[in-house]
């Protein structure tokens, strides 16, 4: 099984970094987990075609995250895809989905499709299994607009991955990766507190009740960005492919 960042940014762009966007494929699976308003140059840009997925998986309905949506649907509609398609994230994705067609293309959320396309809505500690993919949400904790926030533990192929989608601390964090043989964490500053965003030092705190195999920080804002050189902890960058 192969993760590859096709996105690891934060909302601004902070290090010229694409907005998340992570690609998941093993010998039966291609899925997206979160597609960022970037998204669709990203993913051009690591030849990943957009007809080869099968699933999206959405945190939340952040730009940063959930964006990229409308552009994908778009360009598999150019495209003539036939393949189906599943998109899944929280309580309210479908009806976020069409708004955010119409924003940006009008009518696109009408047109006639050649492809089926599915919309599962996920909810928290209610595990689904999407295809091969077996995902179990869990709450966040991310402000008051945006949501609901889910972080995700999927297990595929017999692996474990699990996200934190964007979150400040929440003890849910450690049902969430426990264990999981790639956790990939938020991690917004190094160790300024703010509401809404986890830091370094927070996060380091309850690894030992976490046990990740392996932990990749994700969505670092300049305060982190700044300080890659000097931090113990593996850090995402575009384009970075792990085998797991
Ligand atoms: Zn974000
Ligand atoms: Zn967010």
């Amino acid at each position: 099984m192969r993760l590859r960042f096709v996105g690891c940014g934060d909302a601004f762009g902070s290090g010229g970094r694409y907005n998340t966007c992570f690609h998941v494929t093993g010998e039966k699976v291609n899925f997206l987990i979160d597609c960022g308003a970037s998204s669709l140059p990203a993913l051009k840009r690591n030849g990943i075609g957009g007809d080869e997925i099968d699933l999206v998986l959405i945190t939340h309905f952040h730009g940063d995250h959930f964006g990229g949506l409308p552009f994908l649907m778009l360009d598999a509609q150019f495209n003539r895809r036939t393949r189906p398609l599943v998109i899944a994230g929280p309580q309210g994705i479908e009806l976020r989905l069409e708004q955010a067609m119409e924003a940006l293309f009008e009518n696109s959320s009408k047109r006639e499709r050649r492809f089926e396309l599915r919309i599962v809505t996920l909810a928290p500690a209610a595990a689904a299994s999407l295809g091969e993919v077996e995902v179990t949400p869990f709450s966040m904790v991310h402000g008051d607009s945006g949501g609901p926030f889910l972080g995700y533990r999927i297990e595929v192929e017999g692996r474990i991955i699990a996200f934190t989608g964007d979150t400040e601390w929440t003890d849910a964090l450690i049902p969430l990766g426990r264990d999981a043989d790639l956790f990939i964490s938020e991690c917004y500053f190094y160790d300024k507190s703010v509401k809404n965003h986890l830091n370094l030092k927070t996060l380091q705190a309850h690894l030992a009740e976490i046990r990740p195999k392996r932990l990749i920080l994700t969505h670092m804002g300049e305060d982190m960005l700044g300080r890659l050189d000097s931090i113990a902890c593996e850090a995402a960058c575009d384009g970075m492919v792990i085998d797991i």
